[in-house]
């Protein structure tokens, strides 16, 4: 029997095969997924943007904290001076004098920090905003990956069954004719065989030569018969 009947077959379910390697490697989710992540890698360079700029304003807050604390230092140490028991005048004169130098710095430094505060406030209140976004897209991007493994798996069920019916096909068939046909596949751009129907392949749609189809007339059923085009087996019934 002409094996080029059986290979039709084969052909059929090679290019269901195929159609699911290309629905697997098209899944909607996945693009959608790459843009998710798109987005976050977008999303995580604004938040480092921004906590940069805050680290510095931070570094300067505790700059000034520390300061503050040094001159609170020299005020507790000018207390203790002033309440020591001295009774010179001009030395307790020479203390509050300082001690409310000290006052009024410390009141400069505090005003320095209320401003750099305010200045905190807002990538605060940007950083709040970003991370809710970025919680958004990441709950987006684990259920992208799950319906990507879902339909990953769904495929891989519907190929092993694919795949079943080819071995039971191809175990009918000549190996030597089963090798002829991947080797043409593969040359012919994934379709090796295709049907002949009034007179033209239908693989790619040429008519026969007049001659090319009386020839095939009178050939034996099983002698196999190429598209004189595409050069593809050609199936006749
Ligand atoms: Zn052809």
């Amino acid at each position: 029997m002409n094996p080029w009947k059986r290979l039709l077959e084969v052909q059929a379910v090679d290019t269901n095969l195929t159609q699911l390697d290309h629905r697997l490697a098209q899944l909607p989710a996945r693009a959608e997924l790459s843009g998710v992540e798109d987005q976050l890698a977008a999303l995580r360079a604004e938040v480092a943007s921004v906590e940069a700029d805050k680290h510095v304003l931070d570094k300067d807050q505790a700059r000034l904290e520390d300061e503050i604390a040094s001159v609170e230092d020299k005020i507790a140490s000018a207390d203790r001076q002033l309440y020591s028991g001295s009774s010179d005048v001009k030395e307790l004169q020479a203390l509050q004098d300082e001690i409310a130098a000290l006052r009024r710095r410390i009141s400069g430094l505090e005003d320095q920090e209320l401003e750099l505060m305010e200045q905190v406030e807002p990538l605060d209140q940007q950083l709040a905003v970003l991370a809710e976004r970025q919680g958004a897209l990441d709950q987006q991007a684990v259920a992208l990956t799950a319906a990507i493994a879902e339909a990953e798996a769904d495929i891989d069920r519907e190929r092993a069954e694919v795949l079943a019916r080819r071995d039971v096909l191809v175990a009918d068939i000549d190996p030597a004719a089963v090798q002829e046909y991947e080797t043409a596949r593969a040359r012919l751009g994934g379709v090796a065989v295709a049907r002949l129907e009034h007179g033209s392949c239908r693989a790619c749609h040429m008519k026969l030569s007049a001659v090319e189809n009386d020839r095939i007339l009178h050939l034996s059923p099983d002698e196999p018969v190429r598209c004189e085009d595409c050069d593809r087996f050609l199936v006749r019934d």
